[in-house]
């Protein structure tokens, strides 16, 4: 990208070796999580801390800081420029109010509390956890106290992740969809849904080189350029983007249940998606890629959920099920469709359904908002957590694995992520009622795998835009709404309780 303007072209220049930072540290986290010797683990904790900190030095340099605070006068500026000036003094503001101290004592934290946490879910006993997460959220207490916050302290935290999030739109959300979903859940479980019923497929062994083929299968039908892009295996799927130009995926294989590791695949290939079509102009800027994580998350979702559970799709890849996998060789469309879409209520939330899943954020959300408001210790939550399960879906763990225990991310200090997951699901029904407008022949597009409408009209409205706009303003203005959840349950309530399948 090159600048009119003196100033953002020096602010550009300077970025680079920044860019250049987070691009090594980019490789190394999905070379950690996919080929590197195990033993690796200590000296690559030292490397990535040290980049860590020169990219904190670069970013806090009195120079650029200066520079950047000038640029804030600049009269003007293309909408892209205003953007880096937005990122950058956002990034600027953050880094200089956590001291030094604390993000060490939260980085230490992270790795003895996640150990912690691994023995303790094993064991199933919560205790053993609960001192590291104390002392996590008395060093989040901390950080939102030091970046500060309007209303709540809870905010702080929220917006690390999705910019200017506010707990009353969060408790809006939650107040419209949560009594909806139970409402559906219920209607499901009176009428005797067959969507309910498990499928045999569940439990039948695949051979993982099948599936792998499967899943490059369905990535071609897709079109991914793979010039740009790769797909890898690890436990936990994820996106990597290193540049624009360099995106990889990886997805899961368990042995049983296939349709977790398509679903993966195509939730982790929105997420490419999204980075693959930002525009070239914003390459080696701090605007590369997606505009948050609830809007990342729309684009996963939209891929995974709305896409790829939709008989349309099922339409298209049952034929290369029914030819790759022996033991469905012989299962129709209809109960393809209802395997994918089977719904129930249970403990995990990784193996929740649509309609469940968000059952599940708000819970979370619930408890986390309670934490940073001092209305809950940690001693509390596994109690807490449990009476609300069994109030929000009707089950109630019997172990502190299958509650509290099952997430990763309170150990390792995600507070405020939780609900960027729901948002992303609202924001993903939007968008699918407005291209259902704009697009002609949209789902007989899907069913013949002809997704190149859809890909372009994701890129013209919000892909090629990475973060040059909040994400509250992108969707203002690609899609003329807000975090609205009447899309979402619109689309539960057509799907799961008008459908005759
Ligand atoms: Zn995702």
């Amino acid at each position: 990208m090159r600048c009119e303007n003196h100033i953002m072209n020096q602010i550009l220049n300077a970025y680079k070796p920044m860019w250049s930072l987070k691009h090594a540290i980019s490789l190394m986290g999905w070379d950690f999580e996919t080929y590197m010797p195990k033993k690796g683990t200590e000296e690559r904790g030292v490397a990535d801390s040290q980049l860590h900190l020169l990219y904190k030095d670069l970013l806090l340099n009195k120079d650029f800081v200066r520079l950047v605070e000038s640029s804030k006068t600049l009269k003007s500026l293309t909408d892209q420029e205003k953007g880096i000036v937005r990122v950058l003094d956002r990034e600027i503001t953050k880094q200089s109010k956590i001291p030094k101290e604390l993000i060490e004592a939260e980085s230490m934290e992270r790795i003895r509390g996640n150990m912690a946490w691994r023995v303790a879910r094993e064991k199933s006993d919560f205790l053993m956890n609960a001192p590291h997460l104390e002392k996590m959220i008395e060093i989040k207490k901390q950080i939102a106290e030091k970046t500060g916050y309007e209303k709540h302290p809870y905010e702080a935290l929220l917006d690390l992740y999705e910019e200017d999030l506010t707990v009353d739109e969060l408790d809006k959300v939650f107040g419209a969809l949560t009594p909806r979903l139970q409402k559906i859940l219920k209607k499901l479980v009176d009428s005797g849904s067959p969507f309910l019923n498990e499928s045999k497929l569940v439990k039948s062994k695949y051979e993982i080189k099948t599936v792998d083929e499967l899943n490059h299968d369905i990535l071609n039908l897709m079109e991914y350029d793979v010039n740009r892009f790769r797909v890898d295996v690890s436990t936990h799927p994820f996106t990597e983007t290193m540049g624009l130009n360099d995106v990889r995926i990886t997805t899961r294989y368990e042995g049983t249940d296939f349709k977790k590791s398509i679903s993966s695949t195509v939730h982790e290939a929105g997420h490419a998606l999204y980075d693959l079509q930002c525009d070239q102009s914003l390459s080696v800027t701090p605007l590369q890629g997606g505009s948050s994580l609830a809007l990342h998350e729309s684009q996963s979702r939209f891929w995974e959920n709305i896409v790829g559970r939709s008989m349309p799709f099922i339409q298209l890849i049952g034929p290369l099920i029914r030819k790759k996998v022996s033991f469905a060789s012989v299962a129709t469309d209809d109960e393809l469709y209802r395997y994918f879409n089977n719904v129930k209520a249970d403990y995990i939330r990784v193996d929740a359904d649509e309609v469940t899943y968000n059952l599940h954020i708000a819970l979370r959300y619930e408890i986390e908002k309670k934490i940073f408001g001092d209305d809950l210790s940690v001693w509390e939550i596994p109690e807490f957590w449990n009476d609300r399960m069994e109030q929000i879906l009707g089950v109630r763990p019997t172990t502190d694995s299958e509650g509290v225990l099952q997430d990763t991310h309170w150990s390792s200090g995600l507070f405020g992520y939780f609900p960027t997951y729901t948002l992303g699901n609202l924001v993903s029904a939007i968008i699918d009622s407005k291209m259902r407008k704009d697009l002609e022949d949209y789902e007989e597009n899907i069913r013949m795998g002809n997704f190149k409408p859809i890909r372009e009209w994701l890129r013209s409205k919000i892909h090629r835009h990475g973060s040059v706009y909040s994400p509250k303003v992108l969707l203002d203005k690609s899609l003329n709404e807000g975090y609205n959840p009447n899309y979402f349950i619109t689309y539960i309530e057509t799907k799961y309780l008008a459908s005759a399948v």
